[in-house]
């Protein structure tokens, strides 16, 4: 083999770097002539590289022919270094390993030795990690990496060490020795010619003039070095008797250099070098190498024949230890400071926040305060049987609220006539509860949504991320959102993920897509019930009566004001010939409390909710406006019921604070919102209402019971009250009606139950004699019975209807306790906040039910019996009993999603068969899964294109505005994809809940490994729509990848 020295001689002049190394000067010569800097670059340059080669001809062993290895070694190692860089899921690791001829990587057979295994959690990826005793075989000059990769795995492993507290040097590996062949190669690193170009570099470092050297030469340096170290540490350590070791690097780099120039040794430069200020980041390797040296010194000087040098060693490393604990402990000490600072800034957070939420904090105190019993100034509150409606209604000490805006930071208490406070909030439209897809709103202008079928097809739902404003800094906000849109369309054409001129934009602080805002209310109940009388409350039949009289009254005058050919004085004359009930006053228009800015927002809210919910241009003054958010408070509620119920999560458990905050403000808005409405209107909507329970003459097209969703009704009845009950001066407060109209609507839904029960004739009779529920409900049962003219099927037992009016009365009586509670504000019980059986009995008492709920039938058998006999009369009901139709039975099943199949290649078989159902048997291209009704689709394409409100839209979002109202959730079988899509817009794709057994998706199904189902993913992606969460997820997908905005959504 050729002589190293000669070798590194050519290597020299090829570089064309000769001169400099034999020139001593070359360094101080430049650091005055700066106008050569280019020259010194490109030199500075070259020598990099020439250093680099060489670590490469001397390191670069994993060759089997090469060094001693095989190839299940360079595998291996290719890993290790891969994962070195950071933990990659199976498909990244096997694109970044090399391919044999074959297309394998060889990874399989060896990947459990380097790596172990990270199981995917829910939304991430089955990931390798290095395993930590393999970090040691990192190099940092492994010839696969790019120079990205350089730096990204030398910061990775440098952090790692930092993390467990090691030394952060990153020395050359140990290397496994060279074949008999290349053996020599080592002794380059020894040759003179090699020590004279560490040196000179070395020399550079120490003189420190900034243009005749880099750090990365140096680093290449040092790790020569080390190289080198570690190689002699091998040779020292497998030598045998008769072989001397012929690799003496310690030795030649303790001796100065040779004259005439007297340079001081190699050693004695790194030592000078290690306390340079300048070269902190190195000085990691520095003392490792001397540590090293001494090391190996040791070994090769079994007797302490030289203790000058090695005490010499140790001392240097011992006070560069001083000095580190010094400058670790300088550290600590700006560290601890930092710390203080954050502490404080935390607490200070911590304060804001629970200021923010001072309503749920004293809510959560109370609780505690009421189990102990030391409430002094509420003695009702620490009464254990808290009551959430009705004139035994719990009273609440007025609580005051203090909320600070998200926009200027200032704080202010909720008032009745302060600044308005709102929520940012978004409504849309949703079918996620609806039990009849093929039914939607066919003419929003004519479509009358004052009763909720109980298919609960067209619902409108609201949700917010929880975040108040000021409602004019808000104001200001989307006014400069808005502006600000504008002149970027004008200028790029560009969209959003969010349409502004639909009203939408982000939340100034979580950019949550929100279209509305929700004002913050005070419990609106105390502000209007001031009018207290504790005189003698009436009966649920003389309530009735007084009730039937008043709408009796308003109903006479409204014909008159219709009929405009009378003159007013005869208008008069009409009025003194209605009796009108006593303290009953239809002039009589109440002072409403709010401030202009309150009103403002229960305006906007309103009008928002109208105008999302039907798709209609916006119109404050339509009388669909209140039914609007009555019905949105309504079906928000019931989603929410269904999510906690599908999760067996208690009623009153710790809701997440978005939640709680958006059904108390949606409820006390939707409470409030009569104010703003014309008094007259609201009452005529209450007169239907309460028609369709106890009928008078002028209305004879109202829907029969079995065609109400039974807590709409109660919703809107109670929220429409108060615009009749203010002109009534007569005693009867708010709270009477709202009982009374509360037991009506629940005996009203006991007998739709009843009704359309199916007690299936099985074996499981109980044994024991009837209880007095049983015998109770069998009465009412034989009642309704004789009512239906015998249509009813036969009776079953007493035990089989309790039990199923039990079941099928739990989600009104949960949906109904969640409304009064935010309504009136009472505390729920401790019981309900529990999981646990279903709390029948608490929650009867909470809501001011008998447990026997049949008794409110017997108490009011008077006027019930009547009641009942009117609905079975109806021509629907019997048509229903006669088997003509349908209806909804209780309890209504939670919708899910499809069921999708274990294995997915089932599901690539099912779509390969379908075939585009509008170009007669071609197969379809995009073949794609409604996730939602399982119809499979020809999206994509222009034979399934379909026209939608003027556009051509593709087969998928036809497909949403049916099925879902807009926002559909879509599997793309050929790319194993999930499709969100919302509106025309917007759209994101999401990872879908196939895995292969790595625990990776394979989007695209490119790499063709076997699928399985995941469950816990589809049961995420089930959620997110439960939780009317899709077109949020969007939204942030939007805005996180900026590419999805401009995708044709609507082609799909
Ligand atoms: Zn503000
Ligand atoms: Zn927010
Ligand atoms: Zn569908
Ligand atoms: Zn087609």
């Amino acid at each position: 083999m050729m002589d190293p020295n000669h070798f590194l001689m050519i290597m020299l002049s090829r570089f064309e770097l000769y001169q400099i190394f034999s020139t001593p000067d070359y360094g101080k010569r430049f650091s005055s002539e700066i106008t050569h800097k280019d020259v010194v670059q490109q030199n500075n340059t070259l020598i990099e590289e020439m250093l680099y080669l060489i670590i490469m001809l001397v390191g670069e062993r994993f060759s089997p022919g090469v060094g001693q290895v095989n190839a299940t070694d360079e595998i291996k190692r290719e890993i290790i270094h891969q994962l070195s860089i950071k933990p990659m899921a199976h498909s990244e690791l096997v694109k970044s390993l090399p391919e044999d001829e074959n297309k394998e990587t060889g990874m399989e057979s060896v990947i459990e030795a380097v790596a172990h295994f990270k199981k995917p959690g829910l939304t991430g990826r089955g990931m390798y990690e290095l395993k930590p005793e393999c970090a040691k075989e990192f190099n940092l000059y492994f010839y696969h990496f790019s120079r990205a990769e350089q730096s990204k795995a030398e910061e990775a492993q440098r952090k790692l060490k930092r993390q467990n507290r090691e030394d952060t040097a990153l020395p050359p590996p140990v290397l496994p020795p060279f074949c008999p062949l290349f053996a020599s190669l080592v002794n380059i690193l020894q040759s003179d010619v090699m020590l004279c170009i560490m040196g000179t570099i070395l020399q550079w470092a120490v003189e420190h003039n900034g243009y005749a050297w880099s750090e990365s030469m140096l680093q290449r340096v040092l790790h020569l070095i080390g190289m080198a170290l570690q190689e002699e540490k091998q040779h020292l350590e497998n030598v045998t008797e008769e072989h001397v070791v012929t690799f003496t690097f310690t030795q030649k780099i303790s001796k100065p250099g040779e004259a005439p120039k007297n340079s001081p040794s190699i050693l004695a430069m790194l030592e000078t070098l290690q306390n340079a200020p300048y070269l902190e980041v190195h000085k990691d390797m520095i003392r490792w190498i001397l540590k090293t040296f001494n090391a190996v010194k040791k070994m090769r000087e079994s007797s302490p024949t030289s203790p000058v040098a090695e005490t010499e060693g140790t001392i240097m490393e011992e006070s560069s230890r001083d000095k580190d604990k010094a400058e670790r402990k300088r550290k600590a000490e700006i560290a601890r400071l930092r710390r203080e600072k954050i502490m404080a800034q935390m607490s200070e957070m911590q304060r804001h926040f629970i200021d923010e939420n001072k309503e749920l904090f004293q809510q959560t105190l109370e609780l505690d305060a009421s189990t102990s019993a030391v409430l002094d100034h509420s003695p009702v509150a620490s009464d254990m049987t808290l009551t959430a409606l009705g004139p035994a209604q719990t009273q609440v000490p007025e609580q005051r609220q203090f909320v600070t805006c998200i926009l200027c930071q200032e704080e202010q208490e909720v008032k009745v006539e302060s600044r308005a406070m709102v929520l940012a909030a978004f409504v849309q439209r949703s079918t996620v509860l609806s039990k009849n897809r093929s039914k939607f709103i066919q003419d929003p202008e004519k479509y009358d949504p004052l009763f909720m079928h109980p298919d609960l097809s067209c619902g409108t739902h609201t949700s917010s991320c929880g975040h108040i404003m000021h409602a004019h800094c808000w104001q200001r906000y989307f006014d400069s959102v808005q502006a600000k849109e504008q002149r970027r369309q004008q200028r790029l054409r560009l969209h959003t993920s969010y349409d502004v001129e639909n009203g939408e934009f982000l939340c100034p602080l979580c950019e949550c897509l929100s279209n509305t805002v929700i004002p913050l209310l005070l419990p609106p109940r105390n502000i209007f019930n001031n009018r207290l009388n504790f005189s003698d409350q009436p009966n649920l039949t003389q309530w009735i009566r007084t009730i039937s009289q008043q709408i009796k009254a308003l109903q006479f005058l409204r014909k008159e004001e219709s009929t405009p050919n009378n003159a007013s004085t005869k208008n008069s004359e009409n009025v003194d010939e209605l009796q009108l009930p006593e303290g009953f006053r239809p002039d009589f228009r109440p002072k409403i409390p709010y401030s202009e800015s309150i009103k403002e927002m229960l305006t906007t809210f309103g009008t928002a909710t109208y105008k999302v919910g039907l798709k209609v241009h916006p119109n404050e003054e339509d009388p669909r406006v209140p039914i609007m958010c009555w019905g949105s408070c309504a079906y928000t509620i019931q989603s929410i019921e269904r999510i906690l119920s599908d999760e067996d999560k208690p009623l009153f458990g710790p809701l997440p604070c978005r939640l709680d905050d958006c059904l108390r403000s949606l409820t006390r808005f939707a409470a409030a919102h009569w104010t703003v409405a014309s008094v007259s209107v609201v009452q005529g909507h209450f007169c239907k209402l309460f028609a369709s329970l106890v009928p008078n003459d002028s209305h004879e097209e109202l829907p029969c019971i079995l065609d109400i969703d039974m807590f709409h009704l109660l919703v809107g009845l109670v929220l429409a009250f108060p615009a009749l009950q203010c002109q009534d001066f007569s005693g009867i407060s708010l709270g009477t009606g709202d009982l009374h109209i509360f037991h009506l609507v629940t005996m009203a839904h006991i007998i739709q139950i009843l009704l359309t029960s199916c007690t299936e004739e099985n074996g499981m009779d109980q044994e024991n004699p009837p209880c007095e529920e049983e015998s109770a409900v069998l009465a009412l049962y034989k009642t309704l019975h004789q009512y239906t003219g015998s249509a009813l099927k036969e009776i079953p037992s007493g035990w089989h209807l309790w039990r199923s009016v039990r079941a099928g009365i739990m989600p009104f009586l949960k949906c109904s306790a969640l409304f009064f509670h935010y309504l009136n504000g009472v505390p729920s019980p401790p019981d309900i906040q529990v999981p646990g059986t279903s709390h029948f009995e608490h929650l009867c008492s909470y809501l001011s039910l008998p447990n026997n709920l049949i008794c409110l039938f017997q108490e009011n058998s008077e006027i019930m019996n009547s009641l009942i006999e009117s609905w079975c009369r109806n021509s629907e009901v019997k048509r229903y009993l006669e088997g003509e139709r349908d209806a909804i039975r209780y309890p209504r099943e939670s919708n899910k999603l499809i069921n999708l199949p274990e294995d997915y290649s089932s599901l690539i078989n099912q779509a390969s068969n379908f075939s585009c159902p509008k170009s007669g048997g071609d197969k379809s291209r995009a073949p794609t899964l409604c996730l939602v009704c399982g119809s499979l689709l020809c999206s994509q394409s222009y034979c399934c294109q379909t026209e939608l409100e003027g556009e051509d839209v593709g087969a998928c979002t036809a497909h949403t505005y049916s099925c879902g109202s807009g926002v559909g959730i879509f599997l793309r079988v050929r790319e194993c994809q999930v499709l969100f899509l919302a509106g025309k817009t917007k759209g994101c794709f999401y990872s879908p809940p196939y895995l292969d057994d790595y625990g990776e998706t394979d989007q695209g199904l490119r790499r063709g490994n076997p699928l399985h189902l995941c469950k816990e993913r589809f049961k995420k992606i089930q959620k997110l729509w439960h939780q009317h969460s899709v077109t949020e997820e969007i939204g942030h997908a939007q805005e996180a990848n900026q590419t999805l905005v401009g995708i044709d959504w609507q082609h799909l």
